[in-house]
């Protein structure tokens, strides 16, 4: 599943994208099963590993393991915690993070 453009529209209903503090990048603020406010890359990415889903309104992040976003894949776009890419003090909060995980 390709995008000819390079700024995907959003599906129907998504609330629209907001910008990181750290750097700029436009991002989706969503929340994940534990209730925790995370950003989220705009655009789907080829090793997303983040379903982003629309219930009550708002943004849902399911983060998923590996065989699960490789099945996901297949009939949906993924994206990337904004945290991944992020140069600012949130990307290196993430980096310091992926070592315990
Ligand atoms: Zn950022």
């Amino acid at each position: 599943m390709g995008f000819a453009v390079k700024r995907p529209q959003l599906p129907a209903g998504w609330p629209s994208p907001t910008t990181c503090r750290d750097c700029g990048v436009p991002a989706l603020w969503t929340r994940t099963a534990k209730d925790r406010a995370m950003l989220v890359e705009l655009d789907v990415s080829d090793h997303g590993n983040v379903l982003v889903s629309l219930h009550g309104g708002k943004l849902h992040a399911g983060v998923l393991g590996k065989a699960q976003a490789a099945a996901a894949r297949d009939y949906t776009g993924l994206r990337l915690a904004h945290a991944v890419n992020c140069p600012g003090p949130r990307g290196a909060q993430a980096a310091s993070q992926r070592g315990r995980s």
